[in-house]
C-alpha cells in the first residue's frame, strides 16, 4: 500500500492503515527530503476548535472531534501544546450581527463558547480593541512538524516505510495494481492513498479519478512582532470573518514557541509552491488559467482580492489591518515571516469548495480538498479515510 505525501495527513493515515492492516507493507512516498515540508511546515499552528464550520460538515465534525484527539496525542507523545483559548472580537458594529451568529454556530457544532463583553476582553488582552468577543476555550497551540516528527517514530517502530526523496510522477494500473512511476524508480501498490497537497487534483486525475475541483494556491503571509514587543498579544485574537470566504481574516497568535505572528492574508500564488512574490510557474498559472472556476471567482471577489494584493505590496496596508485588532501597533513593531501556500480547491463553477473533500477511485484514495482546519483534524482524517477503504486487503 502506498501512501503519497509526508504532510501531516500522509503520516496519520498511513498509522491508520498499519492499525487496520498489521501485516501489510506500507510506504509513505514524499518527494522532498524531509517530512512536512509544504503546508504542514507553514502554518498558524493553532488547533481549531471547530466553531466556524456549516453543522453537520466533515469540516465541523472532524475538526471538533480531531482537536481533542490532537491535544491528547501531543501529550501521549510528549509534544509541546497548550490549551490557551481565543477570543473572536467585533470592533465594528456592523460585525456584532455576524458575531452573534458565529456564536451560535459554535453552540450548534456542540462547543462550549460564550460572550464576553469589551471589559473582559481588555482585561485578558490589555492591547486590543473590541466591541464584544466571543471566547472560545478549547482553542490551542502546537507545533504541526513536531506532530509529523511523532508520528514519523511511531511509523518507524510499526514498519512502515518512509521514502523520501520520491516524488511521484506518472500512474498507471496493470494487473489490478498500481504502479507509480517515481524518481526513485518504480513501485507497485494494491491500494493508493493520494495526501500530496497542492499536487493532489492531478495526481488525482493521473489515477483516472475526478476531484471536480482544480488545486488554487493562495499564499499566506504573516509578519511577526519584533521580540521587545511580544508583550501587546498574550494569546490567539481573531477577527470576525466574512462568511463568504474559508480564510479566517488576519489574525493575532501566540505560537508555542512564544512569537507572535500576524496574519496570514490570502493571495493567489504564482505557483503552488510559492512561498515568495516572485515565485512563478508557468505550469501552475496554465493550470489556474484554463479553469473556468478561476474566471468565475476572479468576477465574484476582484474588490477583496485587490485589497488582499494591496495589503500584500504595502506593509503599512498589512500594519492598518492589523491595527484594526490592535490599535497600539506601530510600523517597526513587526518584522516578515515566513510564508506558506493554502491547497485551496475550486470547483468549476467558481465557489471556493468549503469541505474536506475525499474522493473514492479504483483500489485509491484521494485527499482533494484538505485546508484549515485540516491539520488539527488530520488524526480523524487519517481514521475516516481508512474507515473508507473496502475490505478487499489482506486484513490482520
Ligand atoms: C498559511 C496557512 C495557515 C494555516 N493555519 C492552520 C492552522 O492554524 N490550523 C490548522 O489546523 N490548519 C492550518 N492550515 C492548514 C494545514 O496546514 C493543512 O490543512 C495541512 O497541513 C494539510 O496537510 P497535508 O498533509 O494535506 O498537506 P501538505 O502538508 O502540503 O503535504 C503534502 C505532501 O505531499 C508531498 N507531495 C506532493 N506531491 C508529491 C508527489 N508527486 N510525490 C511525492 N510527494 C508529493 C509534498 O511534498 C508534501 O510534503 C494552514 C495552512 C496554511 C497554508
Amino acid at each position: 500500500m502506498a501512501v503519497i505525501g509526508s504532510g501531516i495527513i500522509g503520516l496519520a493515515t498511513a498509522r491508520e492503515l498499519r492499525r487496520r492492516f498489521p501485516r501489510a507493507a506500507i510506504a509513505v512516498l514524499e518527494k522532498e527530503p524531509r517530512i512536512a515540508a509544504h503546508q504542514t511546515g507553514h502554518n498558524s499552528g493553532v488547533i481549531h476548535s471547530g466553531v466556524y464550520y456549516t453543522p453537520g460538515s466533515l469540516k465541523a465534525r472532524l475538526c471538533r472531534e480531531g482537536s481533542a484527539s490532537m491535544v491528547a496525542f501531543c501529550r501521549e507523545q510528549g509534544v509541546p501544546v497548550e490549551v490557551c483559548g481565543k477570543l473572536i472580537v467585533a470592533t465594528e458594529p456592523a460585525e456584532l450581527p455576524r458575531l452573534e451568529a458565529l456564536l451560535q454556530r459554535g453552540l450548534a457544532n456542540g462547543l462550549r463558547v460564550r460572550r464576553v463583553d469589551a471589559g473582559e476582553v481588555r482585561e485578558r488582552e490589555p492591547h486590543v480593541r473590541a466591541l464584544a468577543a466571543i471566547d472560545v476555550p478549547s482553542t490551542g497551540i502546537v507545533d504541526f512538524r513536531l506532530v509529523c516528527e511523532a508520528l514519523r517514530k511511531l511509523l518507524e517502530a510499526d514498519g512502515v516505510e518512509l521514502r523520501l526523496g520520491t516524488e511521484v510522477r506518472g500512474l498507471a494500473r496493470a494487473n489490478g495494481t498500481h504502479l507509480l512511476e517515481t524518481s526513485a524508480g518504480e513501485v507497485q501498490a494494491g491500494y493508493l492513498v493520494n495526501c500530496a497537497g497542492l499536487h493532489s487534483d492531478r495526481l488525482a486525475r493521473a489515477a483516472g479519478a475526478d476531484p471536480g475541483a482544480r488545486i488554487v494556491p493562495f499564499r499566506g503571509e504573516y509578519y511577526e512582532l519584533v521580540p521587545g514587543r511580544r508583550e501587546l498579544v498574550r494569546g490567539l485574537v481573531y477577527p470576525v470573518p466574512d462568511p463568504a470566504l474559508p480564510f479566517l481574516g488576519v489574525h493575532l497568535t501566540r505560537m508555542i514557541d512564544g512569537s507572535v505572528h500576524l496574519g496570514p492574508n490570502a493571495v493567489p500564488a504564482g505557483s503552488r509552491e510559492g512561498y515568495r512574490k516572485r515565485t512563478l510557474s508557468a505550469r501552475d498559472l496554465a493550470a489556474t488559467a484554463v479553469w473556468p472556476g478561476w474566471w468565475r471567482l476572479v468576477r465574484r471577489y476582484w474588490r477583496t482580492g485587490s485589497r488582499e494584493i494591496w495589503r500584500s505590496l504595502s506593509k503599512r496596508a498589512f500594519v492598518a489591518e492589523a491595527r484594526r485588532l490592535l490599535p497600539d501597533l506601530g510600523l517597526d513593531d513587526v518584522e516578515p515571516a515566513e510564508a506558506g501556500v493554502r491547497a485551496q480547491a475550486l470547483a468549476r463553477d467558481g465557489k471556493l469548495v468549503d469541505d474536506f473533500l475525499i474522493v473514492q477511485g479504483e483500489r485509491a484514495t484521494h485527499v482533494c480538498n484538505a485546508p484549515s482546519p485540516a491539520a488539527t483534524a488530520s488524526l480523524e482524517i487519517g481514521r475516516t479515510i481508512v474507515a473508507g477503504i473496502p475490505d478487499l486487503l489482506p486484513g490482520p
